[in-house]
């Protein structure tokens, strides 16, 4: 039996198919154009196999997982031009006649963390996943199964206490302001300085004002889930970063929760180059396919 993932993004989607042991057997990128040229592409691709099992889509959002919803499966109102109200799902079911499990991007990247720390280091019951690059979300797996019942969480449009030196910054976020997405996503680089993150110096404050941001982000999801482990990825991302988010989370904690060594419990994500929703939805598409 083959596997097929589908990590649906803004600018593109990557599509693969790979065995039960979750290794890649194929793989192809497809620009994010119009639903109708996407999607058709996507099928075309998925075509080619006739041993595939099951597909597992993780995809940008916001979309609809309810399933007692008639728009379950659909893309709903992202702002992404001409994405809004598209049967992601339903597309999908018009060619391929097997079990299609749909959710977020970024629970696929936290699925694959999940399943990853758990084949080949620990078994860990819970972990949370936040991406930090365009926009910031965030996906919580407990026991192997995600977070979320109405909708699914939308951890990147958290309230934050304000860095002092960084009250004049409004932030970016068209709905909220100054959330966790509109205070560190890769964008208020160029809003708080006018260049890109990857041309500012890790030496600048404005990166500690970012940590301080995120370390509360940390602090608020180990209130809330107690996870073994939080993941963070996305471009912004680095280890350099995560030690200055380490240390403020570290402050913030003030030894009021036991969590572990904090370079395992706040971490990078193990699969290399941005894998973990590839092998989310390998080990997804496996459950729906055997369920
Ligand atoms: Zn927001």
């Amino acid at each position: 039996m083959l596997l097929g993932s589908i990590e649906a993004g803004g600018t593109k989607f990557v599509c693969a198919v790979g065995n039960t042991n979750y290794q890649v057997q194929d793989s192809i990128r497809i620009p994010t154009t119009t639903p109708d040229e996407t999607l058709g592409k996507v099928v075309e691709y998925f075509k080619q196999f006739d041993e595939l099992g099951a597909i597992s889509v993780a995809s940008f959002g916001p979309i609809e997982i309810r399933h007692s919803s008639d728009k379950y499966g659909y893309i709903t109102n992202t702002p992404k031009p001409g994405w809004q109200d598209t049967n992601f799902v339903g597309v999908l079911k018009q060619y391929f006649n097997i079990p299609i499990y749909w959710t977020t991007d970024v629970n696929g990247s936290a699925y694959g963390e999940y399943v990853l720390e758990t084949l080949f280091n620990k078994p860990v019951h819970s972990l949370v996943y936040y991406t930090i690059g365009t926009g910031v979300g965030a996906g919580c797996v407990i026991d192997g199964k995600f977070v979320g019942d109405a909708g699914h969480p939308e951890m990147g449009h958290i309230k934050l206490k304000r860095h002092p030196e960084d009250i004049n910054f409004d932030g970016i976020c068209p709905f909220h302001g100054d959330c966790l997405e509109g205070l560190v996503s890769g964008p208020t680089f160029d809003a708080r300085l006018g260049k890109p993150g990857k041309d500012v110096p890790l030496s600048d404050p404005t990166w500690d004002i970012m940590a301080y941001y995120v370390a509360q982000a940390a602090m608020d999801a180990t209130a809330m889930f107690r996870p073994a482990e939080i993941v963070f990825g996305g471009g912004v991302v680095s280890e350099p970063f995560l030690d200055k988010v380490r240390k403020q989370f570290n402050e913030l904690l003030n030894g009021y929760l036991e969590v572990g060594d904090l370079n395992d419990y706040i971490r990078m994500p193990l699969a290399k180059n941005n894998g973990s929703a590839t092998l989310g939805n390998f080990a997804l598409a496996l459950k729906a396919a055997t369920e």
